[in-house]
């Protein structure tokens, strides 16, 4: 009866020490214009905006990266700029459900398990899968695990060779990313994905129009980071003085 007692206290408190680390990212309000200082890999950001959980197509991929450790925040220019290439792809890619991966912390600065993600100007998005022409969101609710996934060099899920990324709709995406950024203030200066996967972006129908437009795609990278950007593609924006 003690030891019952004991561990229902523990819980108590652990339940209370929880809901207190969540609460600034609950009841968090986006409002003015924010200010971002120095660089993705030495910065920090002032006034961040938080990303929406839940968009009509997308939705923010982990619930302990979003309340808990509260890396789900950007530069209100970033953050206009993501709704709005989400409200394209409503048109362009009608039907598919995206997923939004880490951004940055509130006051910017380090992260956990990135190396930039500091001034509010970069993020992390998940990639799209199909398998057998459908869209299939099953590997999509794995949270924070999802960064473990492994593709080949052409782009299938090494776990389930039938599930291959859908490079067609992640094209689409990118191409809504540049637009909206016009349209707010930014550009896109960098785009990290795979070193092997990007034939297989840039031969699909939009992937050539990525290529036409000369969206910067990262040309060399160090044996980790291109091993880990396979199920997500990283993307800096900057700011158009
Ligand atoms: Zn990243």
């Amino acid at each position: 009866m003690k030891r019952h007692w004991i561990t229902l206290i523990i819980s108590l408190f652990v339940l209370i020490g929880l809901a207190i680390a969540c609460a600034p990212n609950v009841f968090y309000k986006n409002s003015g214009v924010s200010v971002s200082t120095g660089t993705p890999g030495n910065g920090s950001i002032k006034n961040a905006y938080q990303i929406d959980y839940k968009t009509n197509n997308s939705k923010y991929f982990s619930p302990i990266s979003y309340f808990l450790i509260g890396n789900s925040y950007v530069h209100s220019k970033l953050y206009y700029t993501i709704l709005d290439s989400y409200e394209e792809c409503e048109k362009t890619c009608q039907g598919i459900k995206f997923r939004i991966m880490e951004c940055s912390l509130k006051k910017g600065g380090k992260t956990l398990i990135h190396r930039t993600h500091m001034n509010g100007l970069s993020v992390d998005f998940m990639v799209p899968k199909i398998k057998k022409g459908k869209q299939i969101i099953f590997y999509d609710r794995l949270g924070l695990w999802h960064y473990l996934l492994n593709f080949d060099s052409t782009g299938k899920l090494k776990i389930n060779k039938n599930v291959n990324i859908d490079f067609e709709t992640l094209a689409k995406h990118i191409i809504a990313l540049d637009n909206s950024a016009k349209r707010n203030g930014l550009s896109i200066s960098k785009v990290i994905l795979k070193i092997d996967l990007k034939d297989d972006l840039f031969n699909t129908a939009t992937g050539r129009e990525i290529k036409r437009r000369e969206i910067y795609f990262a040309k060399y990278l160090t044996k980790t980071i291109d091993m880990v950007h396979d199920d997500h593609y990283h993307v800096d924006f900057k700011i158009n003085n």
